[in-house]
């Protein structure tokens, strides 16, 4: 029988105390910070009065371009299988579209909160910028554990966000995509639902299955972007990618994406790891058998021929390359010391705490940023909705080559204000992506 008790969402965030039935998964392996107080909010602004002092932004610009345009948070009640009616809470915050629509993905995970997607929702903002794309910055997400739900209740809940923030959404106003724990078949639904009411409309979300519209090459992008990066790094740095060996944090869409297209550069990847532990082998993981054992067993851990790892050893270990593609908050005070590797490769969002950046920069170890790694995701994104607008399809081979031109651009940007003037590599993207805001600011008003 259906009860009528309404339960709200366990959140296992940092400062929030409600809790939910769907959410009591445990999370067996915590990569943030050990106070887990990691205010990604502050992170994200404290970064940008870095690069606003320096670019000696006017007071005004600096305002209109750290504040958020819009947030919204809503409930979405959600009839879970065993009958009883859960709440969770859904966020969408659109940060800045002066340079175009507001773009960014939605995330499903128990850590979700307002301070941590206001802090994305920027992020995007400052990648669009970067990249080049006519986007402009948003984020969103859901509250709640997607591994304790079925494949129903997250239809439900799919469905349920978008039609509590449909009122925000527009194929020329706000287009989601995939971020954490959401995929292809989520954006099949919130497009779904969104036709419900405004017709067929494949461009308001990006990211979706290729048969109902999406990119050839989008599952690959932000990790084909994070290869090209730590190519070019490498190159500029004067590193041997065919020598190096690589730890990769993450075994997700970017973190398995990475890992095989940077093997199938040479490089060799000694270590991987999901939510569950890691794995290690000092002669190099066969990426298609680490890919095979998650397929099976659901994890990447317990393959056989490799010694396990946890998260926190991953972090460090002795290799030239270390890429956090999980989580943000990953090297923190507590661990950044520690690192090892002489380049690290933010393929996740915001991976690197402030404090941490400062010690990584204090010692030498290049941080190449979040903005510009990965921002192959939504450069592909922008493909999938120019080609959806225009009714036809680019191959894989042409979406690749695009994304190419764009990111060998972006990098050569970045790194040419990083050598002109002296700056560490975030603050030179941040640089280069404030300086196309503020100029559109300016313009606009
Ligand atoms: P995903 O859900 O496909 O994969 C996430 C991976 O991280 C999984 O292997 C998961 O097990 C692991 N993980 C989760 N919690 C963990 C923890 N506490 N400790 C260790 N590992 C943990 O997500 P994704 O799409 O690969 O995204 C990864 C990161 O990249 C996120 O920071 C996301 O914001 C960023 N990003 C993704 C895209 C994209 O196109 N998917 C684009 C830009 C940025």
């Amino acid at each position: 029988m259906t009860s009528s008790v309404l339960k709200l969402p366990k959140a296992r965030t940092k400062n929030k105390t409600i809790r939910s039935g769907a959410a009591s998964g445990s999370r067996p392996q915590d990569i943030r910070s050990p106070a887990g107080q990691t205010n990604f909010d502050q992170l994200t602004n404290e970064q940008f009065n870095i690069a606003a002092e320096h670019m000696k932004l006017e007071p005004d610009i600096r305002t209109l371009l750290r504040t958020p345009y819009r947030e919204l948070i809503v409930q979405i009640p959600v009839r879970m299988d065993d009958g009883h009616l859960e709440l969770f809470l859904g966020y969408r915050v659109q940060h800045n579209a002066v340079r175009g629509p507001y773009k960014g993905g939605l995330r499903f995970h128990p850590e979700v909160d307002l301070n941590e997607v206001r802090s994305l929702a920027a992020l995007m903002t400052w990648k669009t910028a970067l990249i080049d794309v006519p986007f402009g910055g948003a984020k969103g997400g859901v509250t709640c554990d997607p591994t304790q739900m079925s494949r129903n209740e997250l239809q439900s809940l799919s469905r349920g966000l978008t039609q509590k923030i449909d009122m925000a959404l527009g194929v020329y106003r706000d287009i989601p995509a995939p971020d954490m724990n959401t995929n292809a078949q989520v954006m099949a639904w919130i497009m779904d639902e969104y036709g419900k009411k405004h017709g067929y409309t494949p461009a308001i979300v990006t990211g979706k299955p290729v048969n109902l519209g999406g990119s050839q090459g989008r599952d690959q992008a932000t990790g084909r972007g994070t290869m090209i990066i730590t190519r070019e790094a490498c190159r500029a740095f004067g590193m041997d990618l065919k020598r190096a060996t690589v730890a990769i944090q993450g075994f997700g869409n970017v973190g398995s994406w990475t890992a095989r297209l940077l093997a199938e550069q040479g490089a060799k990847i000694v270590a991987v790891s999901d939510v569950n532990g890691g794995i290690f082998k000092e002669t190099g993981l066969d990426i298609e058998q680490v890919r095979q054992h998650l397929k099976q067993t659901g994890s990447v851990v317990e393959m056989k021929g490799t010694r396990p790892v946890d998260n926190s050893e991953l972090i460090t270990l002795d290799v030239d390359i270390l890429i956090p593609a999980a989580l943000g908050g990953a090297i923190h005070k507590g661990n950044a010391e520690a690192v090892h590797a002489r380049l690290v490769v933010e393929a996740a969002n915001s991976p690197v705490t402030p404090e941490a950046d400062q010690t990584l920069q204090s010692r030498g170890v290049i941080v190449v940023p979040d903005i510009l790694v990965n921002a192959g995701g939504v450069t592909v994104s922008y493909f999938e909705w120019v080609q959806n607008l225009q009714q036809l399809h680019w191959d894989l081979a042409h979406v690749n080559e695009e994304l190419e031109k764009h990111m060998i651009r972006a990098w050569q940007q970045v790194y040419a204000s990083h050598c002109r003037q002296n700056l560490p590599l975030r603050i030179a993207a941040y640089c280069v992506a404030l300086d196309k805001l503020a100029e559109a600011t300016r313009q606009r008003y």
